[in-house]
């Protein structure tokens, strides 16, 4: 029997993995994984991760002399992963999309619980303040909101606001001609829109996508929703723009600083990080610890495809979920393994 190291273990995980897991001994690790850790992964056969473990060249070469063949992200992004440096090395497999439906309907909330201000109403009915004072909103039908990715979870979120009667615009260098949504360029998005919700991976070309000057050629008290990667978002630019009035809201289930952070409890503890202590304080912000994945049936998903997926590696066959450095994002994505119906090395 193969012997996987699982790492940043949550109970809901085991609850799942143990559910699915029929061919697998599992040593489930608290510890994330990173220079410090890695060693945990000795007489590992393959390693599970996820999106706050840390897979840069060293741990990947660590891993590799371990004699670690291959990693199953049980996320869909895999930022954290050097996967040039893991090129001919380590396989990398991921979950596309256990569902898209869970992240999207968190954007939804939070910008629904934004709007209308239901962080501040539960607080004060609590408390028997029944003033409503301070907690009006507005209708939605009409707002044009601005979607950055119209992949899988882009393209749920865009059902969801068109329920709701929105004016959606979007952008994604590879548009889908498929979809009923108007594309148009990054900088009339960010001119038009009352609401942006971002849905692209973090990459080089999204990196602080919202920063200083694109927050500077918003409309006045844009909404900005986040459930993607908080390497999108510039926070300091984030934390102006909330202060001088420029963005009147902002939900985020990611941050860039997030990976020590989130996941975690800290309520006994000081933490050290200003931004989020400031983003966390502001009473037009809601910030959620990265649970857009945390639905039933992507926990289900999560399980059953990274186990899926390991059956793959270890019995020869193509592996469907797999990504390397000459992958791309996007249609090109599936270039690279599914042209010639082959693993990437
Ligand atoms: P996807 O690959 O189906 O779609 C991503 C889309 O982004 C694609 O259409 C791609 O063309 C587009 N894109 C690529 N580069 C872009 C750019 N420069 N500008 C705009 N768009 C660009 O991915 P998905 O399943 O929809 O997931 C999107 C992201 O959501 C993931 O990369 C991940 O970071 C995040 N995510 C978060 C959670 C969570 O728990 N909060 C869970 C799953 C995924």
């Amino acid at each position: 029997m193969k012997t996987i190291a699982f790492f940043d273990t949550k109970p809901y995980d085991k609850t799942y993995f143990n559910e699915y897991n029929k061919n697998y001994k599992i040593k489930y690790f608290e510890s994330k994984l990173n220079e410090n850790s890695v060693a945990l992964a000795k007489d590992a056969d393959a390693v599970i991760a996820f999106v706050n473990d840390t897979l840069n060249e060293y741990v990947i070469n660590q891993l590799a002399d371990l004699g670690v063949k291959v990693v199953a992200m049980r996320s869909s992004g895999y930022n954290n992963v050097d996967v040039k440096a893991a090129f001919e090395k380590i396989h990398i497999l991921r979950v596309p999309a256990y569902s898209p439906h869970a992240v999207a309907e968190l954007a939804m909330t939070l910008l629904l619980s934004l709007n209308r201000k239901v962080h501040k109403a539960y607080n004060r009915t609590r408390d028997f303040n029944f003033s409503l004072s301070g907690l009006v909103g507005f209708d939605m039908i009409g707002k044009t909101i601005g979607v950055i990715g119209t992949g899988r979870i882009g393209q749920v979120f865009i059902k969801i606001a068109k329920g709701f009667s929105m004016n959606v615009i979007a952008y994604d260098p590879y548009p889908n001609p498929n979809l009923d949504v108007k594309y148009v360029p990054l900088e009339e998005l960010f001119k038009e829109s009352d609401i942006l919700s971002l849905h692209c991976p973090l990459t080089e070309e999204t990196k602080y996508i919202i920063n200083e000057s694109s927050i500077e050629s918003m409309k006045d008290g844009v909404i900005i929703i986040n459930t993607s990667r908080g390497g999108l978002i510039e926070s300091n630019a984030l934390l102006s723009g909330l202060k001088n009035g420029k963005i009147k809201a902002a939900g985020l289930d990611v941050y860039e600083e997030e990976a020590d952070i989130f996941f975690e409890d800290f309520s006994d503890v000081i933490i050290k990080d200003d931004v989020l202590s400031l983003l966390v304080s502001l009473p037009n912000v809601i910030i959620t610890s990265h649970q857009g994945f945390l639905t039933e049936e992507a926990l289900s998903n999560i399980a059953s495809t990274t186990l899926e997926n390991l059956d793959q590696f270890f019995s020869e066959k193509v592996l469907e979920n797999e990504v390397c450095y000459l992958c791309k994002d996007g249609p090109a994505a599936f270039e690279c393994r599914h042209k010639n119906k082959k693993r990437c090395f």
